[in-house]
C-alpha cells in the first residue's frame, strides 16, 4: 500500500485474496493482519453484490440484506449470509456497508425508523458507497458522527468490471480517523482508494468528474459528427486528436464511434459499460448541487439537458457514448 500526504492510497497487490488460513485474521494488501470482521451489506445490486463477494473472498463473515430475493440467493450462494432484516444487521456488525440507488433510501435506511441509526452498537464503521446527493451524504453523515459511528460516504468508479474484480477507485469523504478505519475494507473491494476531504466531499469529487466527463463526451461526439460531414475519416481524426490538444480519456478511453478503439462500446452496438441513465442521475446530481452552492456551470446545464433527450428518446439503456447516435440523428 502506498499512501502519500494527499490521502490517496493505492493498493499494489491483487485483491482477489484467498481466505485466511486463521479464520480470526484476514491479510491487506499492506500486509497488514486484520482481524475478520462482521460487515453487513445493504444493498447487494449490480454493484454490490460482486462488492460483497470479495469481503466474503477475504475472510470476512458477511450479513447481506437487499429486498430482491434474487441478490439475496447470489450472496448466500457466494459464501454470504443473509439477514432477516437491517435492525438485526445493524445490531450485529462491526461495520455496514450500503450500495443503494439514491439520497432517499440512504436517508431511510439509516435515519428511518428500524434503520441502521436506531439499532447500530456505538462504534459501528459505517461506509455509504452509493452515488448521491452532496447534501443527504453530510446530513446522515453527521447524525451518524453524533451517535459515535465513524462515517465515509465513499462513491466509487469503475462499473461492475471493477466491482467485481476488486479494482474500484473509492472517492472517500469523511474525517481522517474514519478514513483510515475504513481503508481496509475498501483496499479489498477497490484499487485506488482517494481521500478527498470532510464528510460529502467524495460524492462531490463524483459528480464532478461525471461533470467533466458527460460534458467531454458530447464534446468528442460532436467532432466526429463534424468530421463525418466534412468526408474527414474517424481513424484520422482519432489518430491526430489523440496525440493534439483535444486529446481526452472519453477520444482515447472510451471513443464514441466504432473503429479506433477496439474496446470502446462504441463496437458492441452500445452496449454499456455506463448506462446513460447512470451519466444523466450523475448530471442532475451535479445540477442540484451547482445550484444550492450558486456555482456557475452552463456546460454541466446544457449535457443534463441533452443526456435527458437522449434516454427520453430511447438511449437510457444505452452506453452514454451512444449520444454520438442522438447528436447524428441516427
Ligand atoms: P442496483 O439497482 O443494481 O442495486 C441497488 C440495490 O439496492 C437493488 O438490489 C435494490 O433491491 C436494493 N435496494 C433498494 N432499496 C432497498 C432497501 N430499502 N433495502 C434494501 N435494499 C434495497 O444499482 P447499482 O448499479 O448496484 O448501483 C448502486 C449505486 O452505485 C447507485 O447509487 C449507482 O449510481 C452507483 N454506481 C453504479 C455504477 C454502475 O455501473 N452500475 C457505477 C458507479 C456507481
Amino acid at each position: 500500500m502506498k499512501t502519500s500526504p494527499v490521502g490517496f492510497r493505492q493498493a499494489e497487490s491483487s485483491h482477489q485474496r484467498s481466505p485466511p488460513t486463521d479464520s480470526h485474521s484476514t491479510p491487506n494488501s499492506s500486509g497488514r493482519t486484520n482481524m475478520a470482521s462482521t460487515v453487513g451489506f445493504i444493498g447487494l445490486g449490480n454493484m454490490g453484490g460482486p462488492m460483497a463477494v470479495n469481503l466474503v473472498k477475504a475472510g470476512h463473515r458477511v450479513l447481506g440484506f437487499d429486498l430482491s430475493d434474487a441478490a439475496l440467493s447470489a450472496h448466500v450462494e457466494a459464501g454470504g449470509e443473509k439477514a432477516d432484516g437491517i435492525s438485526d444487521l445493524a445490531a450485529v456488525s462491526d461495520v455496514i456497508v450500503t450500495m443503494l440507488p439514491a439520497g432517499k433510501h440512504v436517508r431511510q435506511i439509516y435515519q428511518g425508523e428500524g434503520g441502521i441509526l436506531e439499532n447500530a452498537k456505538a462504534g459501528t464503521l459505517l461506509i455509504d458507497s452509493s452515488t448521491i446527493d452532496v447534501e443527504s451524504a453530510r446530513v446522515v453523515s453527521a447524525a451518524a458522527t453524533g451517535m459515535n459511528m465513524p462515517m465515509v460516504d465513499a462513491p466509487v468508479s469503475g462499473g461492475v468490471g471493477g466491482a467485481t474484480a476488486g479494482t474500484l477507485t473509492f472517492m472517500v469523504g469523511g474525517s481522517d480517523e474514519a478514513f483510515a478505519a475504513a481503508g481496509p475494507f475498501l483496499d479489498i473491494m477497490g484499487k485506488t482508494i482517494v481521500h478527498a476531504g470532510g464528510a460529502g466531499n467524495g460524492q462531490a469529487a463524483k459528480i464532478c468528474n461525471n461533470m467533466i466527463l458527460g460534458i467531454s463526451m458530447i464534446g468528442v461526439s460532436e467532432a466526429f459528427v463534424l468530421a463525418e460531414k466534412l468526408g474527414l475519416d474517424a481513424q484520422k481524426l482519432f489518430d491526430i486528436s489523440s496525440t493534439a490538444s483535444g486529446q481526452c480519456w472519453s477520444l482515447t478511453s472510451y471513443c464514441p464511434v466504432p473503429g479506433p478503439l477496439p474496446s470502446s462500446p462504441a463496437n458492441r452496438d452500445y452496449e454499456p459499460g455506463f448506462a446513460a441513465a447512470m451519466m444523466l442521475k450523475d448530471l442532475k446530481l451535479a445540477q442540484e448541487a451547482a445550484n444550492t452552492s450558486g456555482a456557475a456551470t452552463p456546460l454541466g446545464a446544457e449535457a443534463a439537458a441533452l443526456y435527458a433527450l437522449f434516454c427520453n428518446t430511447g438511449g437510457n439503456e444505452k452506453d452514454f457514448s451512444g449520444i454520438v447516435n442522438f447528436l447524428r440523428g441516427s
